[in-house]
């Protein structure tokens, strides 16, 4: 096999091709490396690969071709140095936390992340001396004050779950690096396909690969991409020793799933921005919010920041959660379920769900009310997903 120099491509040919080291078997499709060490020609290249002096496999709890495989290519399509996957989006978030931060460390993070993120800065880094405030996402001024001087990162997720708020990731970074602060997006919802955080001046991207890249809610991964140095001195070692790897099968299932990633995320957009337009006719819907339509508060950055609107739709209900559920319930075809980035579509009701656990107050603050719904729009045909929706309108 040729050693190609995949940089000189496209990203839609490196999510196809990129990654994948031939092996003498002369295989078309890349293999799943289900092993879990490999075998030294002597005990003097066993002792130079431990010290790292030789490259090399030594064992997949940090080193597995298929993993690489998958981490060459994302990294690639990020425009990242380099990339590490691991066994879920949360676990990536933590290695990010582990290997950066240190007791009395503080961090801003954006109010409306994933759940989880919040549990993982507000009762676990706490518990060890780390402080995390909490920001609106798209107040940049906000931003700024909130940073002090043990300030280590600045973390965001854009656009926001689950009212698609977008934030201005270059201004964001350049208020980063002037307080000699990190820039972290969380870049599940864009994908790389919509958007590419390092190239707007981010310095690490995280993903939940169990979204889209995966696309057909099969597996549970993620990964972390940001320069060599970052990598090398902070979380390859916490990987080696925290121990959270993906497994070569998941690699295997996420690299065939970047493969598709651009026709479907285009897809993905275009039944959404659909979907978007024809909500917004419907008299039952107070407000629909998706950044491709000119009513969303950051239409126009959006259309300079990402390539495409992205998959996701919200809409509040005029009559609150109790037309909420109806409308959920009344569907037939959509999947009730909280994962999203999914060849099918799936809907949610976030105050009763994944916002749940907020305070009532916290929940208002967060602008999420009872009548809002989230539909992750699917690849199925549209009018069919109208359809389905329509039983509850
Ligand atoms: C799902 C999700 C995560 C967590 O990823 P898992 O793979 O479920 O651990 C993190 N961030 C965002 C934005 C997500 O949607």
């Amino acid at each position: 096999m040729k050693d190609i120099n995949w940089n000189n491509y496209s990203p839609e040919t490196q999510a196809i091709r990129a990654g994948h080291k031939r092996t003498h078997e002369d295989e078309h499709s890349i293999p799943i490396f289900a092993t879990s060490s490999y075998v030294f020609k002597s005990a003097g290249e066993a002792a130079l690969r431990f010290t790292g002096q030789q490259p090399g496999n030594i064992y997949s709890r940090f080193t597995n071709p298929t993993v690489n495989a998958f981490q060459e290519r994302l990294a690639l399509m990020e425009k990242g140095e380099r990339c590490l996957a691991f066994a879920s989006g949360m676990a990536a978030i933590m290695a990010v936390g582990m290997g950066l931060l240190k007791s009395g460390d503080h961090v801003v993070c954006s109010r409306g992340v994933f759940g989880n993120t919040v549990l993982m800065f507000q009762n676990y880094f706490a518990k060890f001396g780390v402080a995390t405030d909490f920001v609106d996402l798209i107040d940049t001024n906000a931003w700024e004050s909130a940073i002090k001087p043990n300030t280590r990162f600045l973390l965001l997720e854009t656009p926001s779950n689950p009212l698609i708020e977008i934030a201005d990731i270059s201004a964001l970074a350049d208020i980063a690096h002037a307080h000699n602060c990190l820039l972290i997006v969380d870049n599940c919802f864009c994908t790389p396909v919509l958007q590419k955080p390092i190239d707007l001046g981010a310095d690490i991207v995280i993903h939940s690969a169990t979204k889209y890249i995966d696309g057909q809610g099969r597996c549970v991964g993620g990964a972390v991409i940001a320069s060599d140095e970052i990598i090398e001195k902070a979380i390859y070692p916490y990987l080696r020793t925290g121990g959270a790897t993906m497994s070569p099968f998941n690699a295997w299932v996420f690299l065939s799933g970047l493969e598709t990633l651009t026709v479907r995320m285009k897809a993905h957009c275009d039944g959404a921005f659909e979907l978007a337009k024809w909500l917004e006719q419907q008299p039952d819907v107070a407000k629909v919010h998706y950044p491709g339509l000119p009513s969303h508060a950051q239409h126009e950055l959006a259309k300079r920041q990402q390539s495409h609107f992205g998959g996701i739709v919200s809409f509040e209900l005029n009559g609150g959660k109790e037309h909420a559920w109806r409308l959920i319930d009344a569907t037939d075809m959509i999947s009730i379920t909280a994962n999203l980035g999914d060849v099918k579509t799936t809907i949610t009701h976030p105050a009763s769900t994944t916002h749940g656990r907020l305070t009532s107050e916290a929940r208002a603050a967060a602008g999420i009310r009872d009548g809002l719904v989230r539909v992750s729009v699917g690849l199925e045909q549209i009018d069919d997903i109208k359809k389905d929706l329509l039983k509850g309108l």
